[in-house]
């Protein structure tokens, strides 16, 4: 039979053998964690506020009459932050998302998961949203307890009817936006107002999105952060004993001891070894409490450590601050530190990792940028019509003809002239556009008629410049099929 000293030692190892949200027999642990409150708590809602504000409003957003953000997959128009990309545009999106992930991975063995806690859309609808729902219907964690365990009478039926109706009316409203963010504020105005039968598929996404949401708001909840979430999967392979994590300090909490305990030691009612410690054993600052595992909504223990289910949500450093402050402490038992902080008692930001990760995250940054900028408004291809040959001309001229594709990336109406540059000749238009459309593509054809004194060979390289008035937005090259003979 193991002695108090290691029973206490085993139940403090036991996290490591199953988790926190799976019973024993295998099936969900449903947590309930307790209201958080405290300066973090608030700090969070702020941001959260500033946040969701930015979702909602960010489909009516637009910069110069562009929106602000638009992920049209269907129709592969990309809006990001008012600048539009197409699908010739695919390199600078894989380099973006590069730069993004990178920059991603960088901030995480830096900061930790300070995203999950306090951007990442998850936490912020199911802990600032969804779960204050729950609270203000079903009351605190102990009531939310008391309520499932009691049969269904009026008082339950209310409560879970009316709350599933608002979390559904909730994931309905979200879907919606997303689904804006996707076809763009207009279709899916047009959505809405039209019969329903002349946008089955746009209402049907509506539908199966609004039951992703609700079925992960309302019954997935942490279970997302702990199997779907790669980001959340990847942490063990990105973080380093320098990262800043919600740490607990187990220097200053450890040896932990209840107030019970303490006051049965002070007031010699019992010794250590009565009470499962060693004989020298020195009480640090945690007084086993658990508020910190109370309010925690992955269910989890921080003492035990840096754990992949810890989203960073920072409710277990307000619960333990507001403990340490009645019992005359200094705040910070658990704070945002790191591994090697606590141990060491300094901290290190600037490691040669993180060097390293920053150089490339420049080099990265800086062509995308260049690529960005040097990106031309349109796109245009002209090749020589396919199976044509060359046309003879009198006066020792020669002729091919042309098709002429051009997209217009912007969202303004494009004036377009097109130049031959090199070398001199004509082109004769065969009834070609003088402009493009916003967002549109166009096509036309013409000739070109060259004398054969510019002729390099069989086959000549044409110069063309783009213009709109006297802006050049571009230079094509092109072939000029010229007779075999020609030097
Ligand atoms: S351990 Fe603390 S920071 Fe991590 S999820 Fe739980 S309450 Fe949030
Ligand atoms: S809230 Fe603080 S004092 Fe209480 S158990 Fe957690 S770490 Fe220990």
């Amino acid at each position: 039979m193991a002695s108090l000293e290691e029973q206490r030692r085993i139940d403090q190892q036991n996290f490591r053998n199953h988790l926190a949200t799976v019973n024993e027999e295998g099936k969900r642990n449903w947590i309930y964690p307790k209201k958080p409150s405290g300066r973090y708590y608030k700090a969070r809602n702020i941001v959260a506020l500033l946040l969701l504000a930015f979702f909602f409003s960010g489909p009516f957003i637009t910069v110069n009459g562009n929106p602000l953000l638009l992920i049209n997959i269907i129709e592969r128009k990309f809006v990001i932050f008012g600048v539009a990309f197409w699908p010739q545009d695919l390199h600078l999106l894989l380099f973006g998302m590069l730069t993004f992930i990178l920059f991603v991975v960088l901030f995480t063995v830096v900061f930790g998961r300070l995203w999950c806690g306090w951007a990442c859309p998850q936490t912020i609808f199911m802990e600032m949203v969804f779960r204050r729902i729950e609270y203000w219907i079903e009351g605190d964690a102990a009531a939310q307890i008391r309520l499932n365990k009691q049969d269904w009478n009026l008082e339950k039926i209310t409560k879970k009817v009316s709350k599933h109706a608002i979390f559904y009316a909730m994931a309905f409203l979200i879907s919606n936006l997303f689904l804006a963010y996707i076809i763009g504020k207009d279709q899916l105005f047009d959505i809405i107002t039209d019969p329903p039968s002349e946008h089955i598929a746009g209402l049907s996404a509506m539908i199966v999105f609004s039951g992703v949401f609700y079925g992960v708001f309302a019954f997935m909840r942490e279970q997302v952060c702990h199997f779907v979430c790669p980001y959340g999967r990847m942490q063990s392979v990105m973080l380093d004993n320098n990262s800043i994590n919600v740490m607990y300090d187990y220097v200053r909490g450890e040896t932990r001891a209840s107030v019970k305990d303490r006051y049965q030691l002070e007031n010699r009612k019992a010794t250590l070894e009565d009470l499962g410690f060693s004989a020298n054993e020195q009480f640090g600052d945690c007084i086993d409490c658990y508020q910190c595992v109370k309010v925690c909504p992955m269910g989890i223990d921080i003492r035990n450590g840096t754990q992949l289910e810890c989203v960073h949500c920072t409710a277990c450093i307000d619960a333990c601050d507001s403990v340490m402050d009645k019992i005359d402490k200094p705040r910070g038992l658990i704070r945002y530190s790191s591994e090697d902080a606590i141990r060491e008692g300094k901290q290190k930001v600037l490691t040669p990792r993180v060097a390293g990760y920053s150089g490339i995250l420049l080099i990265l940054l800086t062509t995308f940028i260049t690529l960005l900028t040097l990106r031309p408004d349109t796109e245009t291809t002209i090749l020589r019509e396919p199976g044509t040959l060359y046309q003879e001309l009198p006066e020792n001229r020669y002729s091919n003809i042309y098709n002429l594709k051009m997209l217009n990336k912007t969202f303004k109406e494009i004036p377009i002239e097109i130049k031959l540059e090199q070398p001199a000749g004509e082109l004769v238009s065969l009834g070609s556009f003088t402009s493009i459309a916003p967002q549109n593509a166009a096509e036309g054809r013409f000739l070109i008629q060259l004398s054969d004194s510019v002729l390099t060979g069989q086959q000549t390289e044409l110069v063309f410049g783009i213009y709109s008035g006297d802006k050049k937005l571009e230079t094509v090259t092109s072939g000029f099929l010229g007779p075999a003979n020609n030097n």
